[in-house]
């Protein structure tokens, strides 16, 4: 037997239709917040992902890379926002639109060591608003995420927010973090070690050092924000008050990638024993993102949730998805006539928008019943040598137990109208 790659899982078909209402539910809102999907590649050229910018440890040590047949260096995106800007300036989208508002869903790939909540291929949902540096749009942004996890059901729903500022408070925290961490460099982590060189603001974020006294004792970035930074983020924080959208202000708060400037959050729930996978999503603004990719000098913000951790969440907390759809009509009969007017029925129940169904394995009436009462079916088609003397259906009411028989031609019309559909 072969098994499943590591880090991977299959979506089995008892648990496929949570998937579909989530992704349903993510669309219905990002609908109602004026965002429209954006479809790309699950692989890229690997220059999208490994810029000489991006230094963070999911694009330096944790992406599938690969050369295909032709010697192309190829990448499985770990992230959607890279492949959404390469996508947004090779296709030219601000010459339409001022403001670009995108969403997507679909699987990442992450060698990362799994656990629970963490796989290599898992799926999240973001969205990327590319055009603006109006504020009130870094609380649209926000809000759309918080919204989300409310409409969930989810509760202990909170953002936590800060700020690195622009590129100059951003590079002042740098230099102010290389000095505090270099006396201690000797007793960073080996990865930190390398961070301090490249992106000091990375320490704060290492899974390892989280405890160690230097990271503790840390600048923060609001002691490093200049005027305008500072008068942004109250701008920001402004407009949440005014959605009423509840946040904590989080002074360490970095988030791993090498891009983000200004607003970084965080969207967390309160749920038993999720520890840091209560840790939903987050996301952030980027100031130079879009012309490191070759395109115009454009700002935008996004925020990533991923979809496993989100269905986790929503079963430990028992919130329920509404069930499947049962069939409207199962129906059953034996002989090769009776098989070829049910045929007949079950085509005409579904062009008429019904959820119909037969047998096709067992071969006697019994086994084909036990069939169609383990379907769940509203409605039994019986047909049998009776029946088909007589062109009617014998139509069992699988609640009320009751019984009829009913003309042939117009026993899916029973059903509908019986239905209310
Ligand atoms: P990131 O893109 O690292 O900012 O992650 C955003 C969200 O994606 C996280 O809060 C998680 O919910 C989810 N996520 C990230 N990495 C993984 C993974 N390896 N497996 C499952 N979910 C992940």
């Amino acid at each position: 037997m072969i098994s499943k790659a590591k880090g991977t899982y299959d979506v089995l078909p008892n648990e496929s239709f949570k998937w579909a209402q989530l992704e349903d539910k993510a669309r219905k809102m990002l609908t109602l917040f004026g965002y429209k999907e954006i479809r790309t590649p699950i692989f890229e050229y690997s220059e999208v992902f490994h810029r000489v910018n991006e230094q963070s440890d999911m694009v330096t040590k944790e992406t599938y890379d690969f050369l295909d047949k032709g010697n192309r260096q190829l990448t499985l995106r770990p992230e959607g926002t890279a492949g959404v800007i390469r996508s947004f300036v090779e296709n030219k989208m601000h010459v339409q639109n001022n403001l670009c508002k995108l969403y997507y869903i679909g699987p990442n790939f992450r060698y990362e060591r799994p656990q629970k909540g963490r796989f290599r291929q898992f799926m999240q949902f973001g969205v990327e608003a590319i055009g603006s540096n109006d504020s009130a749009l870094d609380a649209e942004v926000i809000g759309l995420a918080y919204s989300f996890i409310k409409e969930l059901g989810l509760k202990g729903v909170k953002v936590r927010i800060n700020s690195l500022g622009d590129n100059e408070s951003r590079q002042n925290f740098k230099e102010a973090l290389t000095a505090h961490f270099m006396p201690h460099s000797e007793t960073l982590c080996q990865d930190c070690k390398n961070r301090l060189d490249k992106n000091p603001l990375r320490i704060l974020d290492c899974k390892i050092d989280n405890e160690h006294e230097a990271v503790l004792s840390a600048p923060t970035p609001q002691d490093h924000l200049n005027a305008a930074s500072r008068e942004y983020f109250k701008s920001v924080l402004s407009y949440l008050d005014s959605a009423d959208i509840t946040y904590e202000i989080a002074p360490k708060l970095v988030r791993g990638l090498d891009y983000y400037t200004h607003t970084v959050f965080e969207i967390e729930a309160d749920i038993e024993g999720f520890g840091a996978q209560n840790v939903l999503g987050g996301g952030g603004r980027y100031q130079s993102l879009v012309k490191e990719l070759g395109g115009p000098d454009l700002p935008g913000i996004g925020f990533a949730f991923g979809m496993e951790r989100l269905l986790l969440a929503m079963e430990a907390e028992l919130l329920s998805f509404s069930s499947e759809p049962t069939p409207d009509i199962f129906l059953v009969a034996t002989s090769h006539e009776a098989r070829l007017e049910a045929i007949k029925i079950l085509f005409e129940a579904r062009n008429k928008g019904l959820i119909a169904d037969m047998d096709y394995t067992g071969t006697n009436f019994k086994s084909q019943f036990k069939a169609a009462l383990k379907s769940n079916s509203k409605y039994i088609f019986i047909i049998g040598e009776d029946e088909l003397a007589n062109l009617t259906v014998a139509i069992k009411n699988t609640e009320t137990q009751e019984q009829e028989q009913v003309p042939m031609k117009i026993a899916v019309r029973t059903v509908i109208s019986a239905l209310g559909k």
